[in-house]
């Protein structure tokens, strides 16, 4: 017992060493400094305006109580109440929370959203607790955070490893404490109880027309198109359903517990299915095993690394044969794995565009709530079409202007986005704008 690590404490040497908080601070760094805006952006934009840690003693089935560990942490709120997801994953840590923060700052400026970044994790491995210790554990976090929550602070939603039923619980526990029905309070519940159309695809859907707007720039015909994707939850699933819908032929599929090939391309919908049914997308006997590098290196058009961070490293980014990266995962590549698609001259749509879709009609869930009106779903994704198009056009402008790469162009356009709003509330001074128009 005394050599196991403890799993519910945070341990900041996971991701091999590569900090997520680092990665995104320099990348802020260096979008401040191309844009000639003065470091004093940087000092606001580095730390996020509120963290907050608490512990979460759950009673386990055996009589056992554990004490786990969640964080909520808030970027910047000048553009509007902080929004992100909830992440229950072993390998949480404070500083991964920050980071994908400040990710969520990023996503709303972009894509244009009146928001600002927030997100949430607790340090667990899902899938080790019963129902009842998962929703105790659900319940016990919400109400551990709820002096800093709601509809007019901070808004959650689903992340990696969390779902609409757990959405339910948690507003259902929000409720419960305020003493009224506040449908506004969180993101991707269940659409009985305000959930809005088109949430649980709207990540994927997001994805998949960014995809459609690189093949337009790399002229590619997705119809005659390959993919791989490496992870198969809601991300992954969503996105392999609307490329396969295009005619996208999807060659290979990983997960934590392994991975799929097939030459002619997977039969997506049964795989989906397959997954639905309770089983892992690497258990699917139509196909032969592949590990998750050999799936990197395979002769594909699109890859899609949709699981966690740091996926695209210095190993595995040489093999790379894809044309186009689509970033559905959050802080998916490293900075050495970037330097080498950079070489390579891989089209890579930046993270904190290509996923921007969930959060995207996450904010059009907080707006029917708040009007208690709710849109068709059809109405729901030519909004979100909108935006992501908006989003991938503002991009491509600011890499044409600045002859940079996507990802640097994303940020800049972000930071130019916030900058307008640090200024408009007196935060910043003319002199630490850029003389740049
Ligand atoms: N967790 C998602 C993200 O990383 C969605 C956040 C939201 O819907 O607020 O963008």
């Amino acid at each position: 017992m005394a050599n196991k690590r403890d799993k519910t404490e945070s341990d900041v040497t996971t991701h091999d060493g590569l900090n997520p908080y680092t990665i995104v601070k320099d990348l802020l760094k260096e979008s401040v400094t191309r844009l000639e805006l003065s470091d004093n952006i940087y000092e606001i934009l580095k730390k996020p305006m509120r963290l907050f840690e608490v512990s979460l003693p759950v009673r386990m089935d055996n009589g056992e109580v554990q004490n786990f560990t969640g964080y909520r942490c808030q970027h910047i709120d000048i553009l509007g109440p902080t929004k992100g997801g909830i992440r229950f994953h072993p390998a949480v840590t404070v500083d991964e929370v920050k980071a994908l923060s400040i990710w969520m700052s990023l996503k709303s400026a972009i894509l244009d959203l009146p928001l600002g970044g927030g997100k949430g994790g607790v340090i667990v491995e899902p899938g080790e607790l019963s129902d009842r210790e998962l929703e105790i554990l659900s319940r016990t976090y919400i109400r551990k955070i709820t002096p800093i929550i709601g509809p007019e602070k901070d808004i959650p939603a689903p992340d990696v490893n969390t779902t609409p039923e757990m959405m339910g619980w948690m507003i259902d526990e929000f409720d419960q404490l305020r003493g009224y029905n506040i449908p506004g309070m969180i993101t991707g519940k269940p659409i009985i109880i305000g959930g809005s159309l088109g949430r649980l695809e709207a990540t994927g859907r997001g994805v998949v027309l960014t995809i459609q707007e690189a093949a337009k720039v790399l002229e590619i015909d997705l119809s005659k198109a390959t993919a791989a994707i490496q992870g198969f939850g809601n991300v992954g699933s969503m996105t392999a359903k609307f490329l396969d819908e295009l005619g996208v032929k999807i060659l290979a599929v990983t997960d934590a517990k392994g991975g799929i090939y097939k030459k002619d391309g997977l039969n997506i919908p049964e795989l989906i299915k397959f997954v639905q049914e309770g089983n892992h997308a690497s258990e699917y006997s139509e196909a032969e095993s592949i590990s998750n590098e050999e799936m990197f290196g395979l002769e594909v058009d699109i890859l899609i690394p949709a699981a966690i961070e740091n996926q695209i490293t210095k190993d595995t980014a040489p093999t790379i044969k894809a044309k186009i990266l689509a970033e559905a995962a959050n802080g998916p590549t490293t900075p050495e794995g970037d330097a080498i698609l950079e070489e390579k001259d891989i089209f890579v749509i930046p993270d904190i565009l290509c996923n921007a879709g969930g959060v995207t009609v996450s904010y059009f869930e907080w707006v029917q709530n708040s009007m208690n009106y709710y849109w068709s779903e059809k109405e729901i994704n030519q909004k979100l079409e909108e935006h992501m198009v908006f989003g991938f056009e503002s991009i491509i402008k600011m890499r044409d202007k600045e002859k940079c790469r996507m990802r640097q162009a994303a940020y800049m356009v972000g930071v130019n986005h916030i900058v307008k709003a640090l200024s408009a509330r007196g935060w910043i001074k003319d002199s630490d704008l850029s003389s740049k128009e």
